[in-house]
């Protein structure tokens, strides 16, 4: 899609940290770190939302997410990683291309929950 901001960084038109790339799936570290190394898997076809994303798609972020997860664990060492998704402004999604939330823990005060 023209105006989605992910799909612009999928095609390099944005600029992204990237911490996991294959053929279906982008991970990229999140412009506004609610933890260090907090992390976006995306697919690369634009769907919008849960209600939206194929099976086929649930399943390459989700084949990604031990790879990103395992690679953010190595990098910063949380002690804990939570992972989730927003579907809909009332739930807090901002951007409509479905993403899924990695965010490392490091106890109590990190800053998130
Ligand atoms: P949502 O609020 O939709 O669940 O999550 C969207 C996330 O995308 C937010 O955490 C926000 O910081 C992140 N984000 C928005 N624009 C950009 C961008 O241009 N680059 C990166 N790396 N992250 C972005
Ligand atoms: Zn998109």
């Amino acid at each position: 899609m023209s105006d989605c901001i992910f799909c612009k960084i999928i095609d390099g038109e944005i600029p992204s940290t990237k911490v996991y790339e294959d053929e279906n799936v982008l991970a990229f570290l999140d412009i506004s770190q609610v933890t260090k190394g907090h992390t976006l898997i995306i697919p690369k076809q634009h769907m919008e939302n849960v209600y939206e994303l194929s099976p086929e798609a649930a399943g390459h972020v989700f084949q990604a997410a031990p790879k990103v997860a395992s690679a953010i664990k190595e990098a910063f060492q949380p002690i804990g990683l939570n992972l989730l998704s927003n579907t809909g402004e009332a739930a807090g999604q901002s951007v409509f291309h479905f993403h899924l939330h990695l965010i490392p823990r490091y106890g109590e005060g990190d800053g998130f929950g």
